[in-house]
């Protein structure tokens, strides 16, 4: 006869804060940082080629899937989702951490990512990961997301 054995269940997870990084951009306008710069080396042979010719403004509007909000942003950066992103090549064990990160971001238009998560995207392990991530030097605007957005999305 079988036991019924009570399932183990955890205690409601002790409000232990799972942190989610991200991309913040205005890191990059703070800083005065080059982005367009940064992007174009993201981008695919066949793109850097392309952009390499083409100077100018190159905005769009690209709508945030989860907050529907409206943004007016590089082509650059629609390039590198749309298309570069999914090409073979885009992360490599060869390309670094923190441009291995960045470019998980923009592949998967700056959602939130837990250190574990993004190990997995890259093939680091999560300490490696977390301890590049949490130090003080912000790396490219790579930084945790703020603790009130964080609140809000567990609502
Ligand atoms: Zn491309």
């Amino acid at each position: 006869m079988a036991l019924h054995k009570p399932p183990t269940v955890k205690p409601a997870a002790t409000e232990e804060r799972v942190i989610r990084y991200h991309i913040d951009y205005s890191w990059w306008e703070k800083t005065g940082s080059d982005l367009r710069l940064f992007l174009r080396s993201h981008l695919c042979p066949m793109h850097q080629q392309l952009f390499a010719e083409f100077e100018g403004e190159d905005q769009v509007d690209w709508i945030d899937q989860q907050t529907a909000e409206v943004r007016r942003v590089d082509g650059l950066e629609h390039t590198l989702h749309a298309h570069c992103s999914r090409e073979t090549g885009y992360i490599t064990p060869n390309t670094s951490l923190v441009n291995a990160v960045f470019r998980v971001f923009l592949a998967n238009a700056n959602q939130p990512l837990t250190a574990a998560e993004l190990a997995a995207r890259i093939g680091r392990s999560v300490d490696t990961v977390q301890g590049a991530l949490s130090g003080r030097t912000i790396y490219k605007g790579i930084v945790p997301l703020a603790e009130e957005d964080d609140v809000l999305g567990s609502q």
